[in-house]
C-alpha cells in the first residue's frame, strides 16, 4: 500500500508531519499523496475527514482505487514543497468517532435484545442510520436495544484494535464478517461485548460516546431504519426538541405530557368550527338569494336580478355561490351581479330556460368599467376591471341590461 495510514492505530492524533510522495490533478484540481497520514478518507460508510496540509486546506479525502493510495484534495493552489505539516479538523472528527463508535454499540445491542442484524450503516452531516433485517420489532425492543447501548457506554469499556489473518478471522465471533482480502483484518473490539471488522476511527473507551437516542424508525421493504443519534448530535437533538416543548407548552399553557391530547381537542374543535362555518354560510347564502329575489324586476315571465355588492360585502366565491344558487333553483331567471371596491367585478348567469347571450351582455358592461378581460358562455360569463365604485358599476350592468332588454324582446 502506497500511503501509510497512521489512523488506523491512533484515532486522536491531530497535528503530524509527513512527506508528498505524489502529485495529482484531475478536473483542474488537485491532490497530493503522503508517506503516512492521519486523513480518514471515505469509506466503509464513515466520511472523510477535513484540515490542512501546511496552510493549504484539504477539503476531500479519497482512496484511489488501483493501489489503495490516499488522494488529499487541496481546496485551492498548490503545496510546493515536499515536506508538510498535516492538520486534523478535530471537531468533525470525533464527531464521527462519537457516531461511528455509537454504531458498533447499537449494532451489538440489537442482535443481543432483538436478534436483528446490521445490513447497512450511513453516517452523513446531518443523519446517522443503520439498517436492520427484521422488519418486526416491538416498541419494547427498540427501548431495550437502546437502554443497553446507553448502559455499555455508562460502563465506560475498553475499545481495542486488533490485527489478525482471515483464517484466526474465522475462528472468531466476528459480528460482521467481511469479503476475504490479502493482508491481515482489522477488528475494533469493545471489551468482552462486540467484535467486528471496521476500517473506521474509534473512540478509546465507549464512555466518549456521551449518548445513544434513537430518533426515528422508518419501515422499508425489506429492512428497518434506525436513526439515532450520539454525543454531541444527542446533546444538540435534544436542545431542539427541549426548545419546542418549551415553546408549546408556553402557547398551550399545558404540561408537556399533555401537549399531544390537548393539540388533538384542538383539531377536533377546529374541525367542529369549519363545519358550523360550512351551514352558517349555507344558510347565509340562502337568505341574500332571497333578498335580491325580492328586488326583481318581472318582464313577463322572465325575473332579472340587478345588484352591486362592496367588496368588504362579499368575495368572489360567494358571489359565484350566490349567482349560482339563485338561477340553479329557479327557472327564467337571469342575475346581472357585480362587485365594487379596488377591483371590479361582474357575474352574469341565467337559469337554461331563460334567454339572453351572457358572453356578449359581459363584452358590453366591461367596456364601461374600461377592461375588455373576462368571458363565457351564453349561460353564464365573468369578468374582472380595475378600480370601480358602486355607481360605475351599477352604470356598467344597467348598460347590459339594456342591451338584454332588446335581446328579450
Ligand atoms: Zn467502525
Amino acid at each position: 500500500m502506497k500511503s501509510q495510514r497512521l489512523y488506523y492505530t491512533d484515532s486522536y492524533t491531530t497535528r503530524f508531519k509527513a512527506n508528498i510522495i505524489e502529485r495529482v490533478e484531475a478536473n483542474g484540481r488537485h491532490a497530493v499523496i503522503l508517506d503516512q497520514t492521519y486523513f480518514y478518507p471515505t469509506s466503509g460508510g464513515q466520511p472523510h475527514d477535513t484540515g490542512r496540509l501546511n496552510d493549504t486546506a484539504v477539503t476531500n479525502v479519497t482512496i484511489r482505487e488501483e493501489d489503495g493510495a490516499i488522494l488529499h484534495w487541496l481546496g485551492k493552489g498548490e503545496i510546493w514543497f515536499d515536506a508538510v505539516v498535516g492538520i486534523i479538523d478535530w471537531t468533525r472528527r470525533f464527531d464521527h468517532m462519537q457516531q461511528h463508535t455509537g454504531q458498533h454499540i447499537l449494532s451489538q445491542a440489537f442482535l443481543q435484545t432483538a436478534e436483528a442484524e446490521t445490513i447497512g450503516f450511513h453516517l452523513s452531516d446531518n443523519s446517522v442510520t443503520i439498517d436492520l433485517n427484521s422488519l418486526d420489532l416491538q416498541s419494547e425492543q427498540i427501548e431495550q436495544a437502546e437502554f443497553l447501548a446507553n448502559q455499555v457506554i455508562w460502563q465506560n469499556r475498553l475499545i481495542k484494535v486488533r490485527w489478525v489473518t482471515a483464517e484466526q478471522a474465522q475462528k472468531l465471533p466476528l459480528r460482521k464478517i467481511p469479503p476475504v482480502r490479502e493482508g491481515k483484518l482489522r477488528l475494533i473490539e469493545i471489551d468482552k461485548f462486540d467484535l467486528t471488522a471496521c476500517g473506521g476511527t474509534h473512540t478509546a473507551a465507549t464512555g466518549s460516546v456521551g449518548l445513544i437516542k434513537i430518533i426515528k424508525l422508518e419501515r422499508r421493504r425489506d429492512k428497518l431504519r434506525v436513526e439515532f443519534a450520539c454525543g454531541q448530535r444527542a446533546l444538540q437533538d435534544y436542545r431542539l426538541k427541549n426548545s419546542i416543548v418549551n415553546n408549546l407548552t408556553a402557547q398551550l399553557t399545558t404540561g408537556a405530557p399533555e401537549i399531544l391530547t390537548t393539540v388533538t381537542k384542538m383539531q377536533v374543535e377546529a374541525k367542529e368550527n369549519r363545519r358550523l362555518i360550512k351551514r352558517q354560510q349555507s344558510a347565509l347564502l340562502k337568505m341574500q338569494a332571497q333578498e335580491l329575489w325580492d328586488t326583481a324586476v318581472k318582464q313577463g315571465s322572465i325575473t332579472l336580478i340587478n345588484h352591486v355588492f362592496r367588496d368588504d360585502e362579499l368575495d368572489l366565491g360567494q358571489l359565484r355561490a350566490l349567482s349560482n344558487q339563485i338561477t340553479r333553483q329557479n327557472s327564467q331567471t337571469i342575475t346581472l351581479l357585480g362587485i365594487a371596491g379596488k377591483k371590479s367585478f361582474l357575474m352574469f348567469n341565467r337559469s337554461s330556460d331563460a334567454p339572453g347571450e351572457m358572453n356578449q351582455l359581459l363584452k358590453v358592461a366591461m367596456q364601461v368599467l374600461g377592461s375588455d378581460a373576462g368571458g363565457g358562455s351564453a349561460m353564464t360569463a365573468q369578468g374582472g376591471g380595475p378600480a370601480a365604485d358602486t355607481d360605475k358599476v351599477k352604470q356598467a350592468i344597467d348598460r347590459a341590461e339594456k342591451v338584454l332588454q332588446g335581446q328579450i324582446r
